[in-house]
């Protein structure tokens, strides 16, 4: 194989340095813009692109990084420091790759794909919300129609991140007409295969460059474009852990970012009177607390996935209850934190946060940080612990 075409062998340190520099010379440079006028970050997706960081996910075996959940993790935080939107593109990119790498591996025609994906660097982006399910990833109204060897699947989304500007889409229906609404299965729509129409618009408060629109999406392609086995095991087994993994990394990124503005401010209040500790200093240690709890919480998370993933004996525990518990608690206190964070680097700020044109400004990682409680919403995650408490008597 044509070297130009891995990714293996570039270690992980260079990829986090990558992410980093594109980070601070890309994203940061245009994440007002991006914000403002709700647009792609196309710049910051171009340089990942060339740094060949969108495969990360594939497993080395087929040419790409075969990073883990901790490395993925670190590289959306990474990003998300500087753009939120950006690290949410990342995060929700690598969270399907990682469905097709972990779930349909033993297809040819998936094997050769994810080897496109390290060539040519796709994005793929995700469509499991549906008009009429009301939030429920895990039931689906619209199906997939076969014929032979052909399929067509018609979808209406009420949110899709990014399609218009995807090389590839995951959505979620039934397996066919006659299955129950969660006998779902994911199908891989490529551009050349599919035709999309924008139903809605994306005026958001914040995560404005996810460009997050509801869609009609219409599907012809070959039948071995479906994932194989179903979805109800690459949620659980997959999307559901690394989506709350990721996002919540995402999450901290936004905070991070948030409280390093703030500490810089402090910073610059104790050089105005050397020798004294500003008021605000206190608050700075409090907050620091915080998001070092924020950050411990999801890469020991991911350090528990990734033991768990490196024995195959026990890819069972990640169907479990005390698992699925874990995760919802993750997702949970996550993204509750995240804006407490940046609420608290706010009020160490002050004025100077509150405005949009100073260095200091907080709006958009305010904004970004309050879609995170609603994206998968943590009622509708707890009414689900709740369930599972009732039973469950070992508490994770
Ligand atoms: C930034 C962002 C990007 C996104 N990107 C994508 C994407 O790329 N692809 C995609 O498919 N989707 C995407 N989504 C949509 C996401 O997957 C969810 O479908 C969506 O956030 C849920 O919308 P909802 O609030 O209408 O749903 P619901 O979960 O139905 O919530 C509606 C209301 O009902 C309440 N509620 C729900 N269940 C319960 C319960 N059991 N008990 C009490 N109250 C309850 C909630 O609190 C809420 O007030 C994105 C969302 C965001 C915010």
């Amino acid at each position: 194989m044509n070297h130009a075409s891995t990714q293996v062998g570039q270690g992980f340190a260079s990829m986090i340095d990558a992410v980093r520099r594109i980070g601070a010379e890309v994203a940061a440079r245009h994440a007002a813009d991006v914000d403002d006028r709700a647009r792609f970050p196309a710049e910051t997706v171009t340089a990942l692109r060339e740094a060949r960081l969108l495969s990360a996910a594939v497993p080395e075996e087929l040419g790409g990084a075969g990073c883990g959940m901790v490395e993925l993790a670190q590289l959306c935080a990474a990003l998300a420091q500087s753009c939120g939107s950006s690290g949410m593109v990342l995060a929700m990119h690598y969270i399907q790759l990682a469905c097709l790498a972990r779930h349909a591996r033993e297809s040819r025609f998936f094997r050769g794909y994810l080897r496109e994906v390290v060539e040519q660097q796709y994005l793929l982006a995700s469509m499991t919300s549906e008009v009429g399910t009301y939030g429920d990833m895990r039931s689906s109204i619209c199906a997939v129609e076969r014929d032979g060897a052909r399929a067509v699947l018609k979808k209406d989304a009420t949110t899709g991140s990014y399609c218009a500007h995807a090389d590839a889409i995951l959505a979620t229906a039934r397996r066919d007409r006659d299955a129950a609404a969660s006998d779902q299965v994911l199908v891989l729509a490529r551009r050349e295969d599919f035709k999309l129409a924008t139903t809605t618009s994306w005026d958001t408060l914040g995560m404005r460059g996810t460009c997050s629109p509801g869609f009609r999406l219409e599907w012809a392609g070959r039948e071995d474009h479906i994932v194989p086995g179903s979805f109800a095991d690459s949620s659980a087994q997959t999307m559901v852990p690394y989506s709350h993994v990721l996002w919540s990394s995402v999450w901290w990124g936004i905070a991070a970012d948030a409280a390093a503005r703030a500490a810089n401010y402090v910073r610059g209040q104790a050089r105005q009177a050397p020798g004294t500790v500003p008021p605000t200093a206190t608050r700075l240690a409090e907050l620091s607390a915080q998001l070092q709890a924020m950050r411990h919480n999801w890469l020991a998370t991911a350090q528990a996935f990734d033991a768990i993933d490196s024995d195959p004996s026990s890819q069972e525990e990640l169907l479990g209850m005390g698992w699925a518990l874990r995760l919802n608690n993750l997702k949970v206190a996550c993204s509750e934190a995240a804006p407490q964070i940046v609420h608290r680097a706010l009020q160490i700020v002050g004025i100077l946060g509150y405005k949009n044109d100073s260095p200091f400004s907080l709006g958009r990682q305010y904004r970004d940080a309050l879609s995170a409680s609603l994206m998968i919403s943590n009622d509708r995650i707890a009414a689900k612990s709740a369930s599972l408490l009732l039973v469950l008597k070992d508490a994770p």
